[in-house]
Formats: C-alpha cells, structure tokens, sequence
C-alpha cells in the first residue's frame, strides 16, 4: 500500500538544523562535555506544594473522569482571580475563560476557529513556530511581521501593506518575545487594537513570558488596555512561571465570542485537561508565590553572568527585561547557523540559529538560560577560548 502524507503536512517548513544535529551526534560521540543552550524549556523543578496538590488530587476517584471541556469552574476562577490580582483585569469566569493542555495547545488550535482557506494570519517573524504552523494547518496564509532591532523587534503595523491588512482574519504577537527577549510598551498595544479595529482582525497575544522577568520590570497583559478585550484574547501558561513544562496546563482568557469558538474547537477533538493537573494549577496560582521570585533571581543572575561575560569578550548585548533568553548579534561575517556550528564543534556549546524561528531570524542566535551559574560561566569562558 502507497502511504501518502497530506499536503498540509508536506507544505511543513523544511527541518533547518540536520547539519547542526549531525554535528551535534559527532560532537556527543567524541565525549565532549555539552553545554545545552538550545531548548526553552526550565532546568527548575515544580515547586513541592504544587507537586503535593496532584498527589492528593490524583488518588480522588472524583478526578479519574473526563473533565469538562471548558476547564474545571475552580480552575477557571483561580485564572480569573490570578488575573484581577496581577493585571487588575475582571473576567467573567463562565465566558472569558477556557482551560488550555498547555498554550500551545491552544495556539495550534485557533485557526481552526476562524481561518477559511487562503485567510491570512499575520505572523512575527522570527517567532515560536506555531502561530505559523498552526495558520497553515488550517489552509491560511501566514504573513510575517518581521521584528527589527530599530523598532525595538516590535512589529512595524504601518508597514503591512493595506490590501494584506484587509485580508487578515488573525494577528499573533507575544510579548515578553520569544527568541527575541523584547518586551512590549503601552502605546505598542494600543495600536494593535487600533489596528484590530480598523480591518477586523482578532488578535492573539501570547504571554507565555510574562512572570519571567528582572530588575523588578513587571510586564503588562494586553487585556489591560482599552477596547482589547473586543478584539482579541491572551494565551497564558503554567509552563514557565512554575517550572511545569511537562504537566501540560494553559490557559486563554478575553473576548467572549473568541474563547467560545476556540472551546468549540477543542470540544470535538480534546477532552480537556486531567483535573488532578487542573487542582495543583490552582494550588500553584492560589498558592506561595515566592518560587516566582526566587526562580526570577535564579535566571537573572545567569543572565548577569552571560550577558557581561559576553560583552567582556566583545560582544554587544543588551541584558533581556524578561524571559530566559538572550538574543545575540552574530559578529560580522557570520550567519546564524555558522555560528551556532561553530559554538558548537569549538566549545561544544548548544545555541539556536535565529533563521530557525522565521527569516527575519537571520543575524541572530538564542542562547537559553538554562544551566546554573557556573555551567554559565564556563559557557563563556568557552566562547572567550573559540576566536570568533
Ligand atoms: C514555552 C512557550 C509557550 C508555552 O507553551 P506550553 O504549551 O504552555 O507549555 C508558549 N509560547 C511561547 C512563545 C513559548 O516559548
């Protein structure tokens, strides 16, 4: 029998790092000692209490049954009560909330919500690939925004052509960003709703960064400004404010008419998330919130390590405001992937090529700040030894 992939999964971005997985297994293989930078995902374990609340919570036959779809009501309202305390943001817990099993879960989903065939979905470029994946998967048309330094990797709105701005059926942004570490400003999401206004366009920010963050900088939501909860909705996650990457609970919160769709998405190809996973999401959001503080200092005083090591050495980098990125100029005479090869076989140091998250990418690499203090120090002493 012919076994044939669908056109959607053969239209897939081509795997852009096979050379670098090459290397990488002959780097392995010659027992060098890897420092992995690669991956976002934290080195931290969950918090013990929130460990404690699934244990309890598992052993109650009460959570062994399918939950419902749109997320357990004390879940639910833990969100709504985390968002009034954090972004003095009021939801109403039965129509602006839909559990999530991770955000990307959500984000993957969306476009089945409101992407006809041929819509467009305006993209960030560079950018966690899923808003881009999740637009084609749904037989649209991504359009990147590309994210410059000179506009502080702020997507330019006035440069997105009129007739692609009137064809747009969707906008995905995220701020604090992934690989860039930008954050947002006010005015910034003022314009996106200006501009979700003037072309009808329901905007879906992604604030999956938003507890990670330094130097006492406390990012805000986009709900926060006027008139976005008509156009649009926020993806949140438990993934990286608690170090719970692995239990697979999110959330989306916003526009009633949008979190309706998208729960009815979700309603005919999941079942929801595991209650037991749900209760020990509110013990972490109900709960002591001093392991946010302490994993903050965790991952700045990396940063502080990585970021003046690197420019002790020559480099030019500005010290991220929030997430566990650094978002690195390649010297001149580089390009992403030769750098991260380079990194790579001279001081066995995992980095992303930027390239990898959209073209705009190209120039940059992202360095994870992923390992304790000293293995970031060693890092850069590494990359001190290699004559770039
Ligand atoms: C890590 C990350 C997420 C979180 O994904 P989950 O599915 O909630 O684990 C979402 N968006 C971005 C940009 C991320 O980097």
């Amino acid at each position: 029998m012919k076994i044939e992939k669908s056109e959607r999964l053969k239209r897939l971005p081509p795997y852009l790092f096979k050379e670098l997985d090459r290397q990488k297994e002959e780097v392995r293989a010659k027992g060098v000692d890897i420092i992995d930078l690669g991956v976002g995902d934290p080195d931290l374990p969950t918090p013990p209490h929130i460990i404690e609340a699934l244990k309890q919570a598992a052993e109650d036959p009460a959570n062994h049954q399918y939950p419902s779809y749109s997320g357990m009501d004390d879940f639910n309202a833990a969100v709504a009560r985390w968002y009034k305390g954090r972004f003095n943001v009021d939801l109403d817990v039965g129509s602006q909330v839909v559990t999530l099993i991770g955000s990307k879960e959500g984000i993957a989903h969306i476009p089945l919500a409101f992407i006809n065939s041929g819509d467009i979905a305006l993209v960030p470029s560079p950018a966690y690939p899923v808003y881009h994946i999740g637009t084609q998967f749904a037989d649209g048309k991504p359009y990147p925004m590309d994210l410059l330094k000179e506009n502080g990797f702020l997507p330019d709105l006035e440069a997105i052509p009129a007739e692609v701005a009137e064809k747009a059926k969707m906008m995905f942004i995220n701020y604090p960003n992934n690989p860039t570490a930008a954050v947002a400003t006010r005015s910034f999401f003022e314009s996106v709703v200006a501009f979700a206004k003037e072309y009808n366009v329901i905007v879906c920010h992604d604030a999956a960064y938003s507890e990670m963050s330094y130097d006492g900088f406390k990012p805000m939501s986009f709900l926060e400004v006027e008139g976005a909860r008509s156009v649009g909705i926020e993806f949140h996650s438990l993934s990286k404010t608690y170090n719970m990457t692995g239990w697979r609970i999110g959330f989306a919160v916003g526009c009633e008419e949008v979190i309706n769709s998208l729960g009815q998405v979700k309603s005919n190809i999941d079942s929801g998330a595991f209650q037991a996973v749900q209760i020990a999401g509110i013990a972490a959001l109900e709960g002591d919130q001093t392991c946010i503080e302490e994993m903050r200092k965790t991952y700045q005083e990396r940063r502080d390590i990585l970021v003046d090591g690197l420019n002790s050495i020559g480099f030019s980098v500005e010290k991220p405001r929030a997430t566990f990125y650094v978002w690195m100029e390649v010297p001149d005479g580089y390009t992403s992937t030769r750098l991260s090869s380079r990194l790579l076989t001279e001081a066995g140091i995992v980095s992303t090529p930027g390239n990898g998250f959209g073209a705009a990418g190209e120039g940059y690499i992202r360095i994870a700040l992923t390992v304790n203090s000293d293995r970031t120090r060693e890092a850069v002493e590494r990359i001190r030894a290699v004559a770039l």
